[in-house]
């Protein structure tokens, strides 16, 4: 096997990668809190794992990909580390739109794979929702009880986190320093500021649509015991790859290790990876800040969701990435530049024929390799097409590289112009304007069709209409 490196969070550097297994990865990811639509924000975190993932595979590893679903637990409180504070994110939703939080959030699954369809990334090989684990997370809480890393009181079950002595290991803060300088009010009886909730009681005075029955009085548990007990539950106690956005480091991600570890006695994950934000004007894009677009703005404003796909691989995924729709424009055009060159290297070749191009696999092999630096293997897909590979070989060499892209090449097919009245009755005046010669008027025509996004040609069976990108 080729050799891989990533960037761990775990450490905060370069490394080899290693499986447990030979030849095979174990790798979760979080996924959505289903109480609204995932934003381009959200979905730039998925695309770094859907990156991932596929450079795995292309390297030959078998991957087994979970990514779970939020649909129980998330606190409006929880990112600030303080898991005492806030609604359940879903609950609320549910009761503003008057839904039952299970329509509510089939809806929002629903739209989720759809839109991750939309940006070709591959559907993880398990999908486990909160909700249908119920009895795997208080298990582990049991145990976490009985350890004696864990303890009641009168609004929940909280994990104590000055008992973990390795607490803050994968954001780099020190335990007595969170201990000592906690900048949040300890509220309830918690015994430190930073410990957080692994089950909440049902509150005496609302009605909740989701509440189980457990060992301690009905409740629900706290979102980061899920990922914990889901991962555990489908990848092993010890697994390779864990990722997430970089929010997730200081908060959810510690918690996850802290209650994993110190409940199963091993190490968690091998490698934690983590996509940086997608910003709007210096902040990041989010749906509780109001600055968030969608998958449907970008088909609303006629760009193809891939775009936004493409867009992502020019900025590396440990670097913030400024959206602006100028941003997205470009990339859009810079991939139907591509499309059109894979077009017509498929009418030349007629079919996927040649030999795909080991000096320039090498070369994207490299690029993916290190870290997943999707900006240079772009660049060796536009050099592959300047090169002077024959075009069978090109297509080839470019048709595989996509496994990696997600661009859809394989199965791009030009796409029929629709001839809408006006473009018809333009085609049919300057059919007339040539018969008299009156050339300029004929010309005048071709830049109005222009302005439609359609260019005529002039060939032995008549005008001829191409798509302009
Ligand atoms: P959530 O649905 O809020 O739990 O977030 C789902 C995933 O998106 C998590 O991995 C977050 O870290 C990530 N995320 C949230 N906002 C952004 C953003 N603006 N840019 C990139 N990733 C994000
Ligand atoms: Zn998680």
């Amino acid at each position: 096997m080729k050799k891989i490196i990533f960037f761990n969070s775990l450490g905060r550097k370069l490394e080899e990668f290693k499986p447990l297994i030979d030849g095979y990865v174990s790798l979760y990811c979080c996924g959505p809190t289903v109480y609204s639509f995932a934003t381009l924000g959200n979905f730039r975190t998925y695309i770094f794992e859907d990156f991932l993932r596929r450079t795995l595979e292309y390297n030959n590893y078998q991957v087994n990909h979970v990514m779970n679903i939020t649909d129980v637990g998330h606190l409006t409180g929880d990112n600030l580390g303080d898991a005492n504070i806030g609604l359940d994110k879903v609950e609320e939703a549910a009761n503003k739109e008057k839904k039952t939080v299970y329509d509510l959030t089939q809806f929002y699954i629903d739209s989720f794979l759809k839109d991750s369809s939309a940006l070709n990334i591959l559907k993880p090989k398990v999908i486990p929702k909160a909700t249908d684990h119920i009895q795997e997370q208080i298990n582990m809480i049991k145990k976490l009880l009985e350890l004696g890393y864990a303890y009641q009181i009168e609004d929940g079950i909280y994990f104590d986190i000055s008992k973990w002595k390795e607490y803050g290991k994968l954001s780099g803060q020190k335990l007595n320093e969170k201990l000592a300088g906690a900048r949040i009010e300890v509220k309830g009886g918690k015994k430190n500021a930073y410990d957080f909730a692994l089950w909440k009681f049902s509150p005496k005075d609302v009605v909740r649509q989701m509440e189980w029955d457990s060992p301690w009085g009905k409740g629900f548990p706290g979102w980061h015991i899920e990922c914990s007990a889901m991962s555990i539950k489908y990848l092993g106690e010890h697994f390779d790859i864990h990722c997430g956005g970089a929010d997730h480091i200081a908060v959810h991600h510690e918690n996850e290790i802290a209650q994993s570890e110190a409940s199963t006695g091993k190490t968690f994950a091998n490698y934690w990876m983590h996509g940086e934000f997608m910003m709007v004007d210096g902040n990041r894009m989010g749906k509780s800040q109001g600055n968030a677009y969608l998958v449907s703005d970008l088909i609303e404003k006629g760009l193809n969701p891939l775009a936004f796909r493409y867009l992502t691989m020019n900025t590396h995924y440990r670097i913030q990435l400024n959206f602006t729709w100028q941003g997205v424009q470009a990339a859009n055009t810079a991939l139907n530049r591509l499309f059109n060159n894979i077009l017509a290297l498929k009418k030349i070749v007629g079919g996927v024929k040649g030999e795909i191009n080991l000096n320039f696999k090498e070369k994207f092999l490299n690029s993916i390799n290190n870290d997943l630096n999707m900006a240079e293997a772009l660049s060796v897909v536009w050099d592959t097409l300047k090169s002077n590979l024959s075009d069978e070989d090109k297509l080839a060499t470019l048709i595989d590289f996509d496994l990696v892209l997600g661009l859809g090449l394989k199965d791009l097919e030009e796409e029929e112009i629709e001839i809408t009245p006006e473009i018809e009755e333009l085609l049919y005046s300057r059919k007339l304007a040539r018969e008299k010669k009156d050339f300029k008027e004929a010309d005048n025509i071709r830049n109005q069709l222009k302005s439609l996004g359609v260019n005529v040609v002039d060939g032995p069976d008549g005008q001829k209409l191409e798509r302009i990108t």
